[in-house]
């Protein structure tokens, strides 16, 4: 149970630890605002995280995102994962990442595993190996430590501790888990942001290695990147028969601000980028969007905003929204409950989008 530290309203839909419920952030931005940064501050702190990007007049500044962090010698940008160590460059190099990975058997409980080849009859024979979910194939998880997000909810927290120890992999040796029955590469995390050239290179070796044979990649992301960037993911995604699966988390930039520490706008105007590209692949989708249901802030309302904005580029982009499980900043919250759910997936609906999921279902909860 939280309180709102503006209206005074107490409810199990507040978090105690943001201490603001969505109407104020909505109505109210200016007088909570500083609430909300001092929040963000203290949960970036405890993992020795700059609470803003750096702007250091002396620094070098990373384009690898939307924050454009000027790092000064000696310090990291805000995800934390790039840093300027002797005044000359940013580390890590394309070639280097900070990851761990697994394989999961395919079809998996991927965003867009109900979308794709791997999942469905879709694209077969040309990026599938079977005409219909590929048994017996299996997907490369590749989990990126590091974000250029602060999401109070974060489903996958635990990067952050990851990153207190830094150990870079190469491209070459991540490419080398690419195995006969492996028959596509996803890239997430964290947010693969801030070490996309090295998930680029990965792919082109890993593209080579496969020697003509099938390997979708693709890529799921908050939408934080530089755009040229952008570009070069999609026209992998296109070319290997996978996709962008974009993390859409709020409509509205201060309720971005308040869940994820940052606004949503590069995200916003990376989706109407990547939108661009849907036509040049219509039997299978090149874009695939997602949000996740917290109980309180991402209510119907807010997804009828997102499903709108959607369908503003294709109503037929699939979109799927995930329940939410308590977990970081957000662990005094309730699980998604199915009601909650299904109003969202009513809204998507009611906004024009012909194909909403609601995925991991087995999540789903009582009613609030
Ligand atoms: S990737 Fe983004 S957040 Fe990280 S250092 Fe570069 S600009 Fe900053
Ligand atoms: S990672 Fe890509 S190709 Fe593999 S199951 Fe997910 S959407 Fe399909």
């Amino acid at each position: 149970m939280g309180k709102c530290i503006n209206c005074g309203t107490d409810s199990a839909l507040i978090s105690q630890f943001l201490g603001v419920c969505r109407e104020c952030i909505l109505e109210d931005f200016r007088s909570v605002e500083s609430h909300i940064q001092r929040a963000h501050h203290a949960s970036r702190e405890h993992f020795d995280l700059p609470s803003s990007p750096p702007r250091d007049k002396k620094g070098i500044t990373c384009r690898y995102c939307f924050n454009r962090c000027k790092i000064g010698e000696g310090d990291a940008g805000y995800c934390g994962v790039r840093e300027n160590r002797d005044g000359t460059q940013i580390t890590p190099l394309p070639e280097d990442g900070y990851f761990s990975w697994y394989y999961d058997s395919l079809p998996t409980n991927c965003v867009a595993d109900w979308a794709c080849p791997g999942g469905t009859s879709a694209g077969f024979p040309e990026f599938s190996y079977s005409r219909g979910p590929e048994y017996g194939y299996k997907n490369l998880a590749v989990f990126y430590h590091g974000c250029t997000f602060n999401c109070l909810f974060c489903q996958n927290w635990h990067y952050r501790e990851d990153l207190r120890d830094k150990k870079p992999h190469t491209s070459q040796e991540l490419a080398q888990a690419v195995d006969r029955m492996t028959s596509c590469i996803c890239y997430f995390g964290g947010d693969p942001s801030p070490q996309l050239l090295h998930s680029i290179q990965t792919s082109r070796l890993a593209i080579d290695r496969k020697n003509k044979k099938i390997l979708r990649v693709c890529w799921e992301t908050n939408g934080t990147m530089d755009s040229r960037l952008l570009e070069e993911i999609l026209g992998i995604a296109l070319e290997s028969g996978g996709c962008v699966k974009f993390d859409l988390k709020t409509y509205h930039q201060n309720l971005n601000v308040a869940l994820c520490g940052r606004s949503n706008s590069q995200t916003k105007s990376n989706f109407e980028l990547a939108s661009k590209w849907i036509k040049k692949r219509e039997d299978f989708p090149l874009v695939v969007a997602s949000t996740l249901l917290v109980p309180g802030y991402v209510e119907k309302e807010e997804v009828f905003q997102i499903a709108e904005f959607i369908v503003g580029f294709d109503p037929n982009i699939p979109y799927a929204l995930l329940g939410f499980y308590p977990h970081f900043y957000f662990r005094d919250m309730p699980v998604t409950s199915r009601r909650h759910a299904e109003e969202c997936r009513h809204a998507a609906h009611e906004a024009g989008l012909q194909n909403v999921r609601i995925g991991n279902v087995h999540l789903l909860g009582r009613d609030y």
